[in-house]
């Protein structure tokens, strides 16, 4: 936590990240730095004069991934329903394993059983990133707001 206050959900779970594109760097040297918020993944400037004084507080990755393991199924009309282990997960997106080959720029719909007494939640929408030996990082193209909180209160529950 640094301090600074999201400006859409006025919570203080902010993380100041890497400047992104030429603009972002000039304004740092106004003292206007960029923070992403860890709670809604809002992204927004701050006047911040302290910054100068912190050379190491910026985070490659602007949101934490938690660890988590379970089961889920990805599926789309061509390829139909597969089976995964997710690995970690966060609300732009997921790592997950599997023994069938998932090709970068596949989008799969995914369906997460996350809580036992809930129904599946299905995000929609999850485009292949990466794929290291069978690890593969998706990411959410667009997610609701339901299905991030959802997700959210799902991370949560896990570390708590
Ligand atoms: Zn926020």
């Amino acid at each position: 936590m640094n301090g600074q206050q999201c400006k859409d959900c006025s919570l203080f779970d902010t993380r100041r990240v890497a400047a992104r594109g030429m603009l972002e760097v000039a304004l740092g040297f106004f003292l206007l730095f960029p923070y992403r918020c860890q709670h809604c993944c809002g992204r927004f400037l701050r006047f911040s004069p302290r910054e100068i004084f912190s050379r190491d507080r910026v985070n490659r990755r602007e949101l934490d991934r938690h660890e988590v393991t379970f089961d889920a199924i990805v599926a789309n009309p061509a390829r139909g329903r597969i089976p995964v282990r997710v690995a970690d997960l966060s609300p732009e997106g997921f790592h997950c394993r599997s023994d069938e080959t998932l090709s970068i720029g596949e989008i799969f719909d995914l369906s997460l059983y996350l809580l036992p007494d809930e129904a599946p939640i299905h995000v929609l929408g999850a485009v292949v990133r990466e794929n290291m030996n069978n690890s593969y990082g998706l990411s959410f193209k667009q997610i609701g707001d339901a299905e991030r909180h959802i997700v959210r209160r799902y991370i949560s529950v896990v570390h708590s």
